[in-house]
């Protein structure tokens, strides 16, 4: 495994290779990471994981000078998970001053996180259109976590007409369902135990829609009710291209959630 730095050097590896599997990141690696750089190794002959701490895509007073930032361990997983690069760049490896710069959709790119990030996928969509640029690989690696990030890339690659595979990767939870991510190690014991809520609102979701509710505003109320502990930034039902529902689709359908323990926020959803 190689750690590169530079976009000509990676460039130069990955020149005559046509199975390149590519999973980028922000790095703090948990095994949410791990199940995409697993399916990209078992899909691919050539596997590249980016760690890029992206600074366009954090909002002002966010996280983005205290965002965990573990790249030793990091490295250890990359390796022991059969990486074959890591992508590393600096910020003035991938940024140039007064670039151009590419919008996210005035409607989808602008309601629920993008209602509450505004301005957030303008720069998700912004590195990794130049991360997919720099590596042009075959198949690229997303988590259904971020359900609606996931959607926007897929939207960019169909638009923008990009000749990439996207694969998206199931979420994966610790064993009392919280989903995993980077920010869960902001959280404290208590607050840990109050952010399993989330799970359990989505399973109140689901459970009401196994036994024939389909409207979605009585889901989302028996949601928040569950939910109601914590600072709640939306719970919403849309269809999977994000247009909104009042009757869930089954197969068609996302159930959302966002919300804030302490100072940590939080998202999760569930496909139905
Ligand atoms: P991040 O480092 O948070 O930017 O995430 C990098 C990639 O990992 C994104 O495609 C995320 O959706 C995905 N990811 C993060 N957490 C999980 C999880 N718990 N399960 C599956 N994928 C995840």
């Amino acid at each position: 495994m190689e750690v590169i730095t530079r976009v000509a050097d990676l460039r130069n590896r990955l020149d005559k290779e046509s199975s390149v599997g590519f999973v980028p990141t922000m790095g703090a690696l948990h095994n949410g990471h791990k199940a995409l750089i697993d399916r990209a190794r078992a899909e691919n002959r050539v596997v590249v994981v980016s760690i890029f701490v992206n600074p366009t895509q954090f909002l002002e007073g966010e996280d983005f000078s205290k965002y965990p930032r573990t790249f030793d361990k990091d490295r250890e997983v990359c390796r022991l998970s059969g990486v074959d690069y890591i992508f590393l760049p600096d910020v003035d490896e991938v940024y140039f001053s007064d670039e151009l710069s590419i919008l996210a959709p005035k409607e989808r790119g602008f309601t629920l996180e993008g209602f509450h990030r505004i301005g957030h996928f303008n720069g998700m969509l912004q590195i990794v259109l130049k991360l997919l640029n720099i590596v042009q690989p075959q198949n690229a690696y997303f988590g259904k976590k971020d359900a609606q990030q996931l959607a926007l890339i897929q939207q960019m690659v169909k638009e923008l007409f990009l000749r990439v595979n996207i694969v998206p990767v199931d979420i994966i939870r610790d064993r009392d369902g919280l989903a995993l991510s980077s920010r869960n190690r902001y959280l404290s014991h208590s607050e840990r135990d109050r952010a399993l809520a989330i799970p359990k609102s989505l399973e109140i979701g689901s459970k009401l829609i196994m036994s024939g509710e389909r409207s979605t505003s009585v889901i989302i109320n028996r949601m928040l009710n569950a939910l109601q502990e914590l600072d709640i930034d939306y719970v919403e039902i849309v269809r999977r291209d994000f247009q909104n529902i009042e009757s869930v689709e089954i197969g068609n359908s996302i159930i959302l959630v966002a919300v804030r323990v302490g100072n940590t926020r939080l998202i999760d959803n569930m496909f139905v």
